[in-house]
């Protein structure tokens, strides 16, 4: 079959954008192009709300950072994308600069994820070739030895702020220690030099096996942050040509994912400066800060992760949180209409749907479909396709299904990374025909696109397909459950056939029976989707740094259990 014939889905409004030729440190600062003031408040750490950064302050932070990397490091000295720079903290005012001096310097931004061990820590280090760190005060000690044990000198450990303990070296200090001189910002134009740059390595969540560092180019995000900023952009003058009137609504978000992560990346370091908005620092993440700051800052624009969405849809306490949020969106796992439905009445009270929905992939820059506010629907579906991104989906040997098949979402874009840092073989395997192979199962229903499961999790019972997602989801709607994570076991007596197994967080300990559990699915779900694995009730689940489910190492765990 020809490619020609084959059904591209891509954006129906506006296929295409044409993005700026300019490198994403012009994007951000340039007045021309970055839409935000020199005198607009960009961040401002929670805990201490005085500590707050302009436009202009962060600009000359990055070029002195920039300078001082340059200089005492030789960061950049022999040419860009060649000096990797890992960086572990939480998110805190700091951060932006740091990415953005490093970036200015010619370096690489690696982003480690704050819960990374030393061992995972020194695995990124290595990987990378790299020969600095810079950390917050928390991670001083796993930054420390991780430097010691790949070799490096304490001397190429870089605090983002001072404290005595290690005796590190701070990135302020060092940046005092060569006067105020500053690296001004270098303006790249040529498309080419764009597309073929390095200057950030995000590390994939590890929901599959081990982290892949996944290299973002200047191209990649602007990209993201122009044609994201743009469907807003769109949204707003639709609503005025309608006659509507837009609220005038002033961009705070708060910054309570890992910046690790792609989400937090977008989120925190490019979307706000880009559009002018605050990101209200929260450092570490905790249910209870959330929700005090929420209030307390007047957060307009709340972006976060399901396993997030799905406590707010059980807490009784969470009604007046949220009233200054006027947008919120989900992403990075999968959420469907029943727990869409069941946030958005505590979000909104009432109001029409506020949640928006975008599906992607650190390999993606993040989103690549997004259900813009506005638009946004109930059942769960991750459509529209951003402009610029083409889809198709296919089957195990790359034929392409018809629309109402599921099938491996393939994507085309300028969003899509160059491939796997130092991994040319995981490039190789990811990539068909010049298509990035997402691993993620699709599927269409009236003409929008639903996420079903990664093609890797999904269960066979007796040549039956069974996605776990669609079982969790419907345990997240039992009333005594928690949380719940789905993972196959093999059956004993079938070769080829994976019983369905449940871990169950109980409201309460006691609230829910294993009878129950099991109750609650075979009235929904078809006998095949049964939990014929049983049910297993646990305290917590073991989630990574950006809240997802890590099914593998409950398989692990199953393994262990279903031979007793
Ligand atoms: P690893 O690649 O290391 O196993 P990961 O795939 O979880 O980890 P990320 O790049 O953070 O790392 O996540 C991308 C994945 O998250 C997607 O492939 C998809 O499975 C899932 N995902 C993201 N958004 C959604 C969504 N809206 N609905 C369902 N799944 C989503
Ligand atoms: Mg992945």
């Amino acid at each position: 079959k020809s490619l020609a014939m084959s059904p591209i889905y891509r954006n129906e409004k506006q296929p295409t954008v044409d993005l700026p030729s300019v490198d994403l440190l012009t994007l951000l600062f340039d007045s021309e192009h970055g839409l935000a003031q020199d005198d607009t408040t960009l961040h401002q750490e929670a805990a201490n709300p005085s500590n707050t950064v302009n436009k202009r302050q962060l600009r000359e932070l990055v070029e002195r950072i920039a300078h001082g990397l340059r200089h005492n490091y030789g960061v950049g000295a022999n040419g860009p994308n060649k000096d990797v720079i890992t960086v572990i903290s939480y998110g805190q005012i700091m951060v932006p600069a740091a990415f953005q001096g490093v970036v200015a310097a010619g370096g690489v931004y690696s982003a480690a994820s704050p819960s990374s061990t030393v061992a995972e820590l020194a695995r990124q280090v290595k990987i990378g070739n790299s020969r600095l760190l810079i950390c917050g005060q928390e991670h001083e000690e796993v930054a420390a030895k991780a430097a010691k044990e790949c070799g490096l000198p304490l001397t190429s450990v870089l605090l983002l702020e001072s404290s005595p303990k290690w005796k590190l070296r701070s990135l302020d200090g060092s940046i005092d220690a060569i006067s105020s001189s500053r690296l001004p910002c270098q303006r790249i134009t040529d498309r080419k030099a764009l597309k073929n740059s390095l200057i950030t390595i995000l590390w994939s969540s590890g929901t599959t096996g081990l982290p892949k560092g996944v290299m973002l180019s200047h191209e990649n995000l602007v990209a993201e942050t122009y044609i994201t900023s743009l469907s807003g952009r769109q949204w707003a003058l639709a609503e005025v040509e309608k006659g509507n009137e837009l609220p005038a609504v002033t961009y705070r978000t708060l910054g309570h994912l890992p910046i690790s992560h792609i989400a937090g990346l977008f989120g925190y370091l490019l979307a706000p400066m880009y559009s002018a908005g605050t990101v209200v620092w929260m450092r570490k993440y905790s249910w209870d800060d959330m929700l005090k700051y929420l209030k307390q800052y007047e957060i307009t624009i709340f972006y976060t992760v399901p396993s997030i969405f799905l406590r707010i849809s059980k807490s009784p306490e969470v009604t007046d949180h949220f009233k200054h949020v006027v947008g919120a969106s989900t992403g990075a796992a999968p959420m469907d209409g029943d727990l869409m439905q069941a946030s958005n009445a505590k979000l909104g009270s009432g109001k029409d749907p506020m949640i928006g929905q975008t599906w992607g992939l650190s390999e993606t820059t993040g989103a690549i479909t997004m259900m813009p506010k506005g638009q946004s629907d109930v059942t769960g579906s991750v459509s529209p396709i951003l402009p610029s991104v083409e889809l198709r989906m296919v089957d195990d040997d790359f034929n392409d299904v018809s629309a109402d098949q599921e099938g491996e979402l393939l994507v085309r874009s300028p969003l899509v990374t160059n491939g796997y840092y130092n991994n040319p073989q995981a490039t190789k395997d990811a990539f068909h025909d010049g298509w990035f192979c997402t691993g993620d199962i699709g599927r269409m229903r009236n003409g929008l696109f639903y996420i079903v499961d990664r093609k890797k999790e999904l269960l066979k019972y007796k040549g039956l397909q069974v996605a776990p997602a669609e079982i969790e989801n419907l345990l997240f709607t039992h009333p005594q459950i928690k949380e719940a994570a789905v993972v196959g076991v093999p059956s004993p007596d079938d070769p080829g056939t994976d019983w369905p197994r449940a871990y169950v967080v109980p409201s309460a300990p006691n609230a829910v029976s294993e009878t129950d559990v099991k109750k609650w699915v075979a009235d929904r779900l078809a006998p095949y989707k049964q939990l014929r694995g049983g049910v297993a009730f646990v305290d917590e689940l073991p989630k990574n740094a950006i809240g997802k489910f890590l099914r593998r190492e409950l398989r692990d765990r199953a393994k262990k259990e279903m031979s007793i």
